[in-house]
């Protein structure tokens, strides 16, 4: 499903599978909490991998930018152009910092579920909003393989799926907003 891990992913069928009790990790029916403890630190990494990916075609398309001729001047100096190139540097500069709040909570012990939640989204929506500017700011260049941004965009989409698509991470965001203003005791004003 995506080709920047090796051999992609697999799909395992179990059919009239048994356990022993003594195969059992931790605690039975217990796999889904299990599961969700890994998730907060495993998609954070994620974020660190594809804002990665995501400099790595911007540095190509600003390198691109800053040499292409057209109508009398590089191209990085057409408005359409320079201000791509600028979105991308303001969205990544935000999308870290916030990437990087995430961790800091992790390390102070805390869940960081909010924080997560919030880092992946704008990670996951930032990357693909930068790669997607600088295969436009390559023209026809970017959709060969004579860089590696049309690969970079072809595997970068399916992150904003996996580890909890956007929707769904906002779904349990908007759930904690309203759980939140509900808490509160004081008239809204
Ligand atoms: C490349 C790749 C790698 C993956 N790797 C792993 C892995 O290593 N481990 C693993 O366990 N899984 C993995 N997955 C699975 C991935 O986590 C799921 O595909 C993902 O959680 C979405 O679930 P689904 O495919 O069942 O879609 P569905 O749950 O059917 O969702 C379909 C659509 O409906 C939307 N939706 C769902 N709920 C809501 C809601 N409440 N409000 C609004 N919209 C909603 C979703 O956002 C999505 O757009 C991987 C998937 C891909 C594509």
């Amino acid at each position: 499903m995506d080709s920047s891990f090796t051999g992609g992913h697999a799909v395992i069928e179990f059919n009239d599978l048994v356990l022993q009790e003594e195969d059992v990790l931790g605690e039975g029916g217990k796999g889904f909490q299990y599961a969700q403890v890994r998730l907060a630190p495993a998609r954070l990494t994620h974020c660190m991998r594809w804002l990665g990916a995501a400099q790595r075609a911007h540095d190509v398309a600003a390198d691109y930018a800053s040499k292409r001729m057209a109508f009398g001047k590089v191209l990085g100096k057409h408005e359409g152009v320079g201000f791509m190139l600028a979105d991308n540097e303001i969205e990544m500069r935000a999308s870290r910092l916030s990437l990087q709040q995430a961790c800091w909570v992790l390390d102070q012990g805390g869940r960081g579920t909010t924080e997560s939640s919030m880092a992946k989204v704008q990670c996951s929506e930032t990357s693909w909003n930068v790669v997607d500017r600088s295969l436009q700011i390559l023209g026809g260049k970017g959709m060969t393989d004579d860089t590696p941004v049309a690969r970079i965009f072809r595997d970068i989409r399916a992150f904003r799926i996996y580890d909890g698509p956007s929707e769904v991470h906002r779904w349990s965001l908007a759930g904690k907003v309203i759980k939140k203003i509900k808490q509160r005791n004081e008239p809204v004003v």
